[in-house]
């Protein structure tokens, strides 16, 4: 079973096997963590979502799904990018959020990585309320089949560290 930690930080900092960048679909860069990202990496990522957009996502990357892309100058090998839902108060999104970890799990077990960091992913720019996201993104981890053996949360602010370790069993 995948053993599941959190901690307060930057996730441009860790060292991991693969960090999960929350992208929007365009792949070309955003603010947020993906900002961070794209800044802390160079432009090795930039380039390699650039050739991803043009070989396989003419119309941007699908929210939910993921990609993976070189890391640059980042201590980690690998950033998988996946696109999370806007957060909606009017309709369900939970499956689309849960899916960006389930189809980031797949692609880091694609890759053979054992450690993967995520950000709290959509509840930046995408509004969703970190309580709930915390819920839905441990539960799916906690589910998830995966030879991953640890993932690592990395939430940026007390706030957030506070939502995904309540969520600890
Ligand atoms: P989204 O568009 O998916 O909402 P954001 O990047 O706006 O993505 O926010 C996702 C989460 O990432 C937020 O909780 C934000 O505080 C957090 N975040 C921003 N920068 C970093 C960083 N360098 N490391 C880890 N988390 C970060």
């Amino acid at each position: 079973m995948v053993h599941i930690t959190f901690v307060q930080g930057d996730i441009t900092r860790q060292q991991a096997d693969a960090i999960v960048n929350a992208a929007n679909s365009s792949l070309l860069g955003g603010g947020g963590v993906d900002g961070a990202i794209h800044r802390a990496g160079g432009p090795a990522i930039l380039d390699a979502c650039r050739d991803l957009r043009a070989s396989h996502y003419g119309k941007g990357l699908p929210t939910g799904r993921a990609v993976v892309t070189p890391a640059g100058r980042l201590a980690a090998r690998w950033v998988v990018h996946t696109v999370g839902p806007v957060y909606s108060a009017d309709e369900d999104r939970s499956e689309l959020l849960a899916s960006c970890y389930r189809e980031s799990l797949r692609v880091a077990d694609e890759l053979g990585a054992r450690t993967v960091a995520f950000p709290a992913i959509s509840t930046g720019i995408y509004r969703w309320p970190m309580d709930d996201a915390a819920r839905i993104a441990v539960a799916t981890v906690r589910e998830a089949e995966t030879a991953v053996e640890e993932v690592r949360f990395v939430l940026f602010d007390e706030r957030a560290y506070e939502a995904f370790a309540s969520q600890a069993s």
